[in-house]
């Protein structure tokens, strides 16, 4: 790990200049940022710390929905009770992230910027090919052991997965990211690796994220995270789906429903043909399961990976046949 200088932000316009020179990167909880300093992935020059600006944690609700800062711990969101309630989906997904430890220090905006767990990338003493860490130097990955990487949204340059549990669920209900006075809608924040997968947000130099809004939803009150990972705790996702469903006055007919899946993709992935496909009828089993199948549409898979083409529509028909039950 090499050196660094350490800067402490008084304000967010000071954070925001500071962070927009080169070699200089936002300190937030430091779980990921020190995590990948240590493994020679980061390589900051000048750590700008975030953490003293005032007002960047508060979690506000009304009618319209959550605005949420992004420095509001992890742990706080998901125990908030009004997220619980009118966000199930959201709170589910950050309480089975990581673990107690670190969702008592990490942020959501933190959370949003988290890099790949592709071993690949996390060794580059071992592995020196790796596109997104060393554009044009290859990828170590196709051809090695892809157990976890992606289906879904790859390229030939990267098949990294994108691990994170928030972000998936932030997919599913429409949130907007807040990078000051600029709105990113969160499905065009992350982007696919494409020949640049060094490129990962739309977020530009200088700028940080403030804030997501989460707009209220009938679907998103009635939501759930199904995570499936190889252990039950302090584990990433193998596949998970974050749901949401709005029935009409018969209770049976779906009227709304969101669909976005996490452990298979490049990027957190909206399935909106299994939307369209459940959309305006009666949620029945069987049409769960045959719907659920869209969610792998154009998958490719690379050996080791296929099981999650098998496993992606399970979880996601599971997770919506659970909402169903508690009509
Ligand atoms: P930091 O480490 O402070 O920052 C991370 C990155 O974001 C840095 O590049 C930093 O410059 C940038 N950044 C921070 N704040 C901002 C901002 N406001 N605007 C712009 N850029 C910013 N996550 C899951 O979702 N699910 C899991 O199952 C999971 N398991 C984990 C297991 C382990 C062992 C570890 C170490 C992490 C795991 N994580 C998991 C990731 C964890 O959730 C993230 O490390 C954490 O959320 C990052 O938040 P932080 O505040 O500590 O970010
Ligand atoms: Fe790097 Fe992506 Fe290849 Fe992993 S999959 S080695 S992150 S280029």
């Amino acid at each position: 790990m090499r050196d660094f200088s350490y800067h402490r932000a008084g304000s967010q316009d000071e954070a925001r200049q500071a962070a927009a020179a080169a070699g200089a990167m936002l300190l937030a909880g430091g779980t990921t940022l020190l995590d990948l300093a240590k493994c020679g992935v980061a390589a900051p020059e000048r750590v700008i710390d975030i953490t003293h600006l005032k007002g960047l944690d508060a979690i506000r609700l009304d009618s319209e929905g959550a605005l949420i800062g992004a420095l509001a711990k992890m742990s706080h969101v998901a125990d908030h009770p009004a997220i619980r309630s009118h966000f199930p989906a959201i709170a589910e997904a950050l309480a089975q992230s990581a673990s107690a430890q670190i969702r008592n220090m990490a942020s959501l905006g933190g959370n949003l910027m988290q890099r790949t767990r592709c071993p690949y990338f996390r060794d580059p003493a071992v592995f020196p090919a790796c596109n997104k860490r060393s554009p044009g130097s290859g990828c170590s990955a196709i051809g090695g052991v892809t157990r976890n990487h992606a289906v879904l949204g790859t390229s030939d340059s990267c098949i990294a997965t994108y691990p994170g549990d928030l972000a998936i669920a932030l997919t599913a209900f429409d949130a907007v990211i807040h990078l000051g006075e600029r709105r990113v809608a969160v499905e065009d924040f992350f982007l696919l690796p494409g020949t640049t997968p060094d490129r990962e947000h739309a977020i530009q130099p200088g700028e940080m994220i403030t804030a997501i809004a989460i707009p209220a939803s009938p679907a998103a009150q009635r939501s759930t995270y199904l995570k499936v990972r190889d252990r039950q705790s302090y584990e990433f996702a193998a596949a998970s789906a974050a749901v949401g469903i709005a029935f009409e006055a018969d209770g049976r007919t779906v009227q709304d429903v969101r669909v976005a899946l996490g452990g298979v993709a490049t990027k957190p992935w909206r399935a909106r043909s299994i939307e369209a496909a459940l959309r305006g009828k009666p949620l029945a089993a069987e049409a769960v399961a045959r719907a659920s199948r869209l969610a792998v549409e154009g998958a490719v898979d690379r050996g080791a990976n296929r099981f999650k083409i098998d496993l992606a529509p399970r979880v996601v028909a599971r997770a919506i046949l659970s909402l169903g039950e508690k009509a």
